[in-house]
């Protein structure tokens, strides 16, 4: 249904199009400059057939819809509906529009995925500070084993799954990582009342 949309919607409008409505030229190598970084050298190839853009440096690229999506800030899906209506084709019925709670509830998931991934980056930091810590503290053995300072042998314990914590959350998928933030925080705590 949605993917038909869009098939219709790129057999009425060319890539050409969507490129002369934002003011960027195609040269005769079918290469433009790139709208997202500072290009002097026109860095974006064009594919006017396929209708498919790609830039070189932002290694960033896709079909109309892709771009409109960049160029407005939306999804595709939102971007269909702007071209849709940019171009007068009627081709999406009014009631499937998003509504306006539509849209501002989309952004305020935008908003809390921003806020999740700084939190997230935040707890990774402070696990990589811990981690290298206790890697430091490991280093120097103390001479009896029986009678560790604190620090070393915490260092000794938790050293590993300071490691696991960091691996699950840069190399988890998304739940995982959400998973993971959750237990590093509670980690983070236990950590902090222990030292
Ligand atoms: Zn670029």
């Amino acid at each position: 249904m949605k993917n038909d949309i869009f098939e219709r919607i790129k057999e009425e409008i060319t890539i050409e199009d969507i490129f002369n409505y934002y003011g960027i030229e195609i040269n005769r190598n079918r290469k433009a400059l790139c709208c997202w970084h500072d290009d002097n050298s026109p860095s974006m190839s064009v594919n006017l057939v396929a209708g498919l853009w790609y830039c070189h440096v932002c290694c960033e690229g896709g079909d109309i819809f892709s771009f409109v999506a960049l160029k407005e800030s939306c999804t595709p899906y939102q971007a269909a509906q702007i071209l849709d209506e940019r171009h007068g084709l009627d081709l999406i019925a009014t009631t499937t529009r998003p509504t306006r709670k539509q849209v501002s509830d989309h952004q305020a998931k935008k908003e809390a995925l921003a806020r999740f991934k700084e939190d997230l980056r935040s707890v990774e930091n402070k696990l990589s500070d811990y981690f290298l810590l206790f890697h430091r503290a490991t280093i120097d053995p103390p001479d009896n084993f029986d009678e560790m300072p604190p620090l070393y042998e915490i260092a000794l314990k938790e050293r590993s799954y300071t490691e696991y914590l960091l691996d699950f959350l840069a190399f988890g998928n998304f739940e995982d990582r959400a998973h993971g933030y959750k237990m590093a925080k509670q980690y983070l705590q236990r950590l902090e009342a222990a030292i």
